[in-house]
């Protein structure tokens, strides 16, 4: 079986991890804080706020391609 370990248990590592762990790999989250996700609780006054909701495409034509 695939073991994956994921640094630190913020979004990222939260996402990351789950994705590993959905598709069948053994997955253990190290976090240096005593809970993971602490950050993600505080987002948008505690209702973690979707960043942007539009297209991809027109999402990623606001950003430089060269
Ligand atoms: C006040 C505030 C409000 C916000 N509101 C929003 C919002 O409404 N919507 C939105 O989209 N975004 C918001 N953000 C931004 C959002 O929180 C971040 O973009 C997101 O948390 C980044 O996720 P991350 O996993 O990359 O990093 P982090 O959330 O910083 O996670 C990193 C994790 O790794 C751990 N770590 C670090 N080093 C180590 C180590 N050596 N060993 C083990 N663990 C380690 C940390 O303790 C932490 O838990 C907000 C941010 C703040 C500060």
């Amino acid at each position: 079986m695939t073991k994956v370990i994921v640094i630190g248990g913020g979004a990222s590592g939260l996402m990351a991890a789950g994705i590993a762990a959905q598709n069948g790999a053994e997955t253990i989250i190290f976090e240096k804080k005593l809970r993971p996700g602490r950050k993600l609780r505080i987002t948008g006054k505690g209702r973690c706020n979707f960043t942007n909701i539009i297209e991809l495409k027109e999402f990623l034509d606001h950003f430089d391609s060269g």
